[in-house]
């Protein structure tokens, strides 16, 4: 199949009134390339995966998905599954229909739905869990079923919002390979954030270092380390001196 799913960001601009979050901010990430956006808190990294994904309006510049001009699409039409930080999900479902109710919501038929759920449930792990609610889960689980929301998309693009800092060290640890592997598997476009400089050296293709929101340097992790832009990113990143 015939696929690209590269993101391209042009003089991006976001700003909540007077706030200027997002300046002139420009990225390029490749089909199927895992980029971690890392940055300290409040530099703009949820701001910024939110405009990709549609659930802000941009205040200037353009996103472009795979080549088409996505800046004033609507969220479900632009082939983003999104994976929060707080798992998002509804407690009054269980984990089987939290992750149908999207595709309900779509009109897609009912077998349809159940072979996108099972599937992702068998990649996920997560099959004993899907008659379960949120509250009878660990915070691994309810991660795993976040995930597996995005994943039942058929997502083009996938986007993850801090998605391990609530869990604890070992499960995050966990998490990580899992997640890791789920890219291997898809070969899916994806973009991570993440304030966390282990995970981003783990994870990442490339790095995007972010600081006031702008882009301050893109690279291999191994380049960022050895090869810091700047002193800000030396420091950060812990590179040796
Ligand atoms: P990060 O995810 O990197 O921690 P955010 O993108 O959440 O940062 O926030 C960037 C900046 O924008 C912060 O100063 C934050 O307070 C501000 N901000 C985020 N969302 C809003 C909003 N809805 N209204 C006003 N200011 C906001
Ligand atoms: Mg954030």
């Amino acid at each position: 199949m015939e696929t690209n799913q590269s993101i391209s960001i042009k003089n991006l601009a976001l700003s909540f009134g007077a706030l200027d979050v997002l300046k002139d901010l420009n990225l390029d990430v490749g089909q199927g390339e895992f980029l971690v956006l890392l940055g300290s808190s409040g530099c703009g990294k949820s701001t910024l995966l939110n405009c990709i994904a549609g659930l802000l309006d941009v205040s200037d510049g353009q996103i472009f998905i795979g080549g088409r001009n996505v800046t004033w699409e609507e969220p479900s039409e632009r082939g983003i599954g999104m994976v929060f930080q707080s798992y998002a999900l509804y407690p009054q479902m269980t984990v089987a229909g939290n992750l149908s109710f999207g595709l309900k919501n779509a009109g897609l038929p009912k077998a349809e739905i159940e072979e996108r759920v099972n599937r992702a449930a068998k990649v996920l792990q997560i099959e004993p869990l899907l008659s379960r609610k949120p509250a009878a889960l660990s915070g691994g689980q309810r991660q795993r079923a976040a995930i597996g929301r995005a994943l039942v998309r058929d997502a083009d693009v996938f986007l993850f919002d801090e998605p391990l800092s609530n869990l604890d060290a070992k499960l995050r640890a966990d998490l990580r390979v899992e997640i890791k592997q789920l890219h291997q598997k898809l070969s899916n476009t994806m973009i991570y954030v993440t304030h966390d400089q282990i995970e981003a050296m783990t994870l990442a293709d490339r790095i995007a270092i972010m600081r006031g929101g702008q882009i301050l340097q893109l690279a291999s992790p191994n380049e960022i380390y050895n090869r810091p832009a700047n002193k800000y990113v030396a420091e950060f990143i812990g590179s040796p001196t």
